[in-house]
This record gives structure tokens, C-alpha cells and sequence, in this order.
């Protein structure tokens, strides 16, 4: 009796060990731990086998965050007058390029965008059509317009009205394994920044400009809706935080793609951006891997794609994968507005 429980017991130690993650997975999920200490995490991140999402099977680093920035302000998004300076609002891209949402702006909309529809103050106060406050949040997950939002309104959802209540369960894969088809979705993103903060796909523009609609991102390229809370349509310097590379004169790295491969900024320490870079703005380099570099952001794409296989954005609360896209969308009407 004795001897067969022994025996057991040396068949699950095996099993288990035969099983268990790489010293360098383990490496690297202690590594990102520390660099996630960054963002505001709830409860312990943890070390779990997980199935990419071409069934790979591999090692993943399961972390919840509050969908906040730990390491800099949000906001503002919308000027409350054409009067307003730069200060008083956001960024918008426009044509290829990050243009400041300020009054002036607000006022020459009809003209910049050739569309006389456009008009989104009051003519005679100069006073934006703003929804902010509560309103500006449910307007911002109001992706059908149920609550009938008229045309040209500026959307400002801010972190006061959705609290440090929204938060993000990722998966990262600790031991990328590349796509063997050509097609990546990025629709639930394609990072996370160290400080919390998802790396979002593109903003659909022609959507929320259809509409007449503005959902402008702050000074550090990113927005707020109440399902996804604050997220990134752009990288910006000096917003979050960076870890230098290993290797000198490269960029520093901002967060991990969501097929675990790192991410960088766009340009090297002096200046340029890589000339070898792949479809996905990834590529190889000795020292550092196979890694990303983020677009510029008026492109408004921080990557276009994901080389790598992909695990989970979202669990479900019994620790399943939720692979549908999420709702909730900035930029409020039109229908099928941002993400
Ligand atoms: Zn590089
Ligand atoms: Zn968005």
C-alpha cells in the first residue's frame, strides 16, 4: 500500500514537471511582472498553460489591470468654446497627420472636412456641443445611438465618470509561436503598455466622422469608453512607461504585443526608424529578438497586424476565453462608431 502511493505520487511529480514551463518562460514571466509593476494590477498576475490562438499550446502570463494610466493625466478631449486654445482639448488625425482639437479647430470643421453639415458650436456663444460628464460616457459605449444623441457632438468620457471600475484581463503568450496564416484580428487590441493601458487597434475615423462626430484622444493618443476604459490609438512620447533596451541606441520598449512579441517605440535613439521592418513593423535583431516598433500616430494603426499567434484578451469570470469583440465605443453615434 504504502509502495503504490509512492508510486503515485512519483507519476504526478513527474507528470507535473514534464508539463511545466521553461526556466525561460519562467524568466520571462518573471521579467514582465516586474516591468508590469507599472500599471495598477488587481489581485496577483499568474503563470498558467494557455491555447493561442491557432492551437498552439504554450505558457502565458495572466494579468488584470485597471484600464487606467498609473504614471500620467488623461484628458482633456474637448474644448468647451471656439475660443479655447490647445490646452482646453485633445488630438484628432486628420489627413495623415495628429492636429490639436482646439477651438479653432471645432469652428473650421465644415471647412476642413468640405461638408457644410458640420457644425458643432453654437453660433452665436461659440459654446462646442460637448457630452462630458456621465452623459460623455454613455454616449461613448452607445455604439447604436439608443439614447438618440443628435449629429456633431465632441464626446468626453472622463476616468472621474467610469472610476477605477473598469478593468482588463490579458493573456500574454510567454513563448510567441508564429501565425501560419497571413490574417491577424486585431480588433481586441494588439498590446498592452506597461502602465496599464491597452494598445488599441485603429479608431474607425469614417465611422464617427460619418456621423459628424468627434471623439477626440488626449495629448497621449488615447480615450475612454465604459467597457474598455482608457486605451492608446496612438503612441506618444513622454506618455507612460519605457524600459531601455538591451542593447544600445535601440528604442525602449513601451509594453508587449498581445502574441507576447515586444513592443518599441517607432524611432531608434537617433532618430530613424528601422529600414527593415515587416508588414507587422516587426523585426529581427541580434540581442533583442524578434520584436515591433509602433507606427507614427497620425497613422492612426499602432501595429497592422500580429506575426504571432494570439491568446486571450478577456477571460470570462470562470477564467474561459471571451473571443468576442467588446462593446462600448468612444466617439458615441454613429452606429458602429469607435472601439
Ligand atoms: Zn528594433
Ligand atoms: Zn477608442
Amino acid at each position: 500500500m504504502k509502495r503504490a502511493l509512492l508510486s503515485l505520487a512519483t507519476t504526478a511529480v513527474f507528470a507535473s514537471s514534464a508539463l511545466a514551463q521553461s526556466q525561460a518562460e519562467q524568466d520571462r514571466y518573471d521579467a514582465l511582472v516586474t516591468h508590469y509593476q507599472s500599471a495598477t494590477i488587481v489581485g496577483e498576475p499568474s503563470l498558467s498553460p494557455c491555447t493561442l490562438s491557432e492551437n498552439a499550446a504554450g505558457y502565458c502570463l495572466n494579468i488584470t489591470v485597471v484600464a487606467a494610466p498609473a504614471d500620467h493625466i488623461t484628458g482633456p478631449y474637448c474644448p468647451l468654446n471656439i475660443s479655447d486654445t490647445a490646452e482646453a482639448g485633445g488630438k484628432w488625425f486628420v489627413d495623415g497627420k495628429v492636429i490639436d482639437v482646439d477651438g479653432e479647430f471645432i469652428a473650421n470643421l465644415s471647412e476642413i472636412y468640405q461638408d457644410d453639415i458640420w457644425q458643432m458650436f453654437d453660433p452665436e456663444t461659440g459654446d462646442v456641443f460637448v457630452r462630458n460628464n456621465e452623459i460623455g460616457c454613455i454616449v461613448a459605449g452607445d455604439p447604436t445611438n439608443a439614447t438618440g444623441q443628435p449629429n456633431n457632438i465632441c464626446v468626453d468620457c472622463s476616468l472621474g465618470f467610469i472610476g477605477e471600475t473598469v478593468t482588463n484581463t490579458y493573456q500574454i503568450p510567454l513563448s510567441p509561436v508564429p501565425r501560419e496564416t497571413s490574417e491577424s484580428d486585431i480588433r481586441q487590441g494588439v498590446g498592452l503598455a506597461f502602465n496599464g493601458v491597452k494598445v488599441e487597434g485603429p479608431a474607425p475615423l469614417e465611422l464617427i466622422l460619418g456621423g459628424h462626430t468627434l471623439g477626440p484622444f488626449d495629448d497621449c493618443g488615447g480615450h475612454i469608453n465604459p467597457s474598455e476604459g482608457y486605451h492608446y490609438h496612438g503612441i506618444m512620447d513622454g506618455c507612460g512607461a519605457r524600459v531601455a533596451a538591451a542593447i544600445d541606441g535601440h528604442a525602449a520598449q513601451l509594453g508587449v504585443a498581445l502574441d507576447g512579441f515586444d513592443l518599441y517605440e517607432q524611432l531608434d535613439q537617433d532618430g530613424t526608424e528601422p529600414a527593415d521592418l515587416d508588414a507587422c513593423r516587426g523585426h529581427s535583431v541580434a540581442g533583442l529578438g524578434y520584436h515591433y516598433h509602433v507606427s507614427d500616430t497620425a497613422t492612426n494603426q499602432i501595429l497592422p497586424c500580429l506575426t504571432g499567434q494570439t491568446a486571450c484578451t478577456q477571460l470570462n469570470e470562470d477564467g474561459s476565453c471571451d473571443t468576442s469583440p467588446r462593446g462600448g465605443r468612444p466617439g458615441g453615434p454613429p452606429p458602429g462608431a469607435d472601439q
